[in-house]
């Protein structure tokens, strides 16, 4: 039996005047949203997750990540959460896709793709799929097509920050950068990731680069990469991180100087707002461009695809439209011959998201494996985080996405309900 959704909204949920689409009557409901604000403890770094909580009348429950840890936008993010997630109560967890259509379609800003909002889709949407896993009693991958890989491998993200539990460093003496290498290499992995654009000579904080680096300073970063490459060896893949922060010209410069280094893909070497300077970087420096954690949706990275400036797709499951979206994100970079790594800087709920695409797509590459997920005020969002051995991940083979929140830790951080 089939009821107007608006009416029925209406008669159940007063307080709403917005409900997505018609919902069946007996199927089962989404009954209460919780939003969580993480402020993790003793960590020297600005960094808070936010997770969304799904709560059912048949009593399943899915989380998901918003992909907004770092930097600037948590609070809005939440607040996007708030407003979204309205939208959701009374509805039927297990229609994922309609449900994302409707999010995209009926809520205004579904149709410009932006972090604050899409976050919000991004984080429910995962949230669903962890409560459709549950009730299939299945990983999510299994249902998006089967296992593709038997192990995922995993690169160790961000060494500059050092590679351990301890505090955030700042790494940017080759002598240091040799050190970390080796730490992470005695880990088993045998990828990296690295940015040596933050730094000056003296160790302070570059804020942003200008349109041409004097010569010492454009030597002093590609000498952090040379010493990951000698202590590493030929065989040590390396991903040189950009942040955007580069103007065209010095991403041209130091990418042309990287070149001897063979490393892996240059990520994000200028700002993806409009690809004409992405272009200029693409055809005048000879290592595959990695792009994706600033793009939202597969609109967004269609045109990035089709001219062929992106070596590596990075979807961040948590940004791009969830698990929903960022599996058709992967799907079109197939269409390309464009391998996949999802973007993950957050916490272990989006580490285990980001696990469910890896583990089906066909063009998976490798999995990120940040730092911050080595810290305990991190870890402890979930009683049961999956880490890799020796440089590779498990497939995770738990219902949903396999990770659960540690509900006394959580509730401090409990920011709203909505019911
Ligand atoms: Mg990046």
């Amino acid at each position: 039996m089939i009821l107007d959704g608006y009416i029925l909204a209406h008669f159940l949920h007063k307080k709403y005047d917005v409900i997505l689409f018609k919902m069946e009557l007996y199927a089962m409901k989404i009954t209460k949203i919780e939003v969580y604000i993480v402020t993790p403890e003793n960590f020297n770094f600005n960094s808070h997750p936010v997770i969304a909580k799904i709560v059912t009348d048949e009593g399943y429950c899915g989380i998901g990540e918003a992909g907004i840890a770092y930097g600037i936008g948590h609070s809005g993010a939440a607040g996007a959460l708030k407003d979204l997630g309205r939208t959701l109560l009374g509805c039927d967890p297990l229609q994922t896709e309609k449900i994302w259509n409707a999010m995209m379609t009926n809520t205004f800003w579904g149709y410009c793709p932006g972090p604050l909002f899409y976050s919000a889709v991004s984080a429910l949407d995962v949230a669903l799929w962890d409560i459709k896993g549950k009730f299939f009693h299945s990983p999510v991958w299994q249902m998006l097509g089967g296992a593709c890989h038997t192990t995922i491998r995993a690169y160790a993200s961000q060494v500059q920050f050092g590679w351990d539990p301890g505090p955030c460093r700042n790494l940017y003496r080759p002598a240091e950068l040799r050190e970390v290498t080796r730490v992470m290499m005695d880990s088993g992995f045998d990828c990296v990731k690295i940015n040596p654009f933050r730094y000056d000579q003296d160790g302070h904080f570059l804020p942003g680069l200008p349109e041409k680096l004097k010569g010492s300073m454009a030597r002093a970063i590609v000498d952090r990469v040379r010493a990951v490459r000698e202590e590493g060896g030929d065989d040590l893949d390396i991903i040189v991180e950009c942040n955007s922060r580069c103007s065209a010209a010095v991403a041209i410069q130091v990418g042309g100087m990287l070149e001897e280094l063979h490393c892996m893909y240059l990520e994000e070497p200028v700002t993806m707002m409009e690809p004409t300077n992405f272009r200029d970087v693409a055809q005048r420096v000879n290592i595959p461009l990695a792009a994706g954690e600033r793009l939202f949706t597969r609109w967004q990275f269609m045109p990035y695809l089709q001219e062929r400036l992106i070596g590596l797709a990075q979807p961040d499951v948590g940004l791009a439209g969830g698990i929903t979206e960022t599996k058709k994100i992967c799907d079109l970079a197939r269409t390309f011959d464009v391998g996949v790594q999802a973007h993950v800087c957050g916490g272990p709920v989006a580490v285990a998201a980001a696990l469910q695409i890896a583990a089906c797509c066909p063009n998976y590459t490798l999995q990120e494996h940040h730092v911050h997920c080595l810290k305990p005020s991190i870890r402890n969002i979930v009683k049961n985080d999956y880490q890799p051995e020796g440089g590779h991940f498990d497939l995770p083979d738990r219902p949903g996405i396999g990770v659960e929140l540690d509900e006394d830790y959580m509730k401090r951080f409990l920011v709203y309900v909505l019911e």
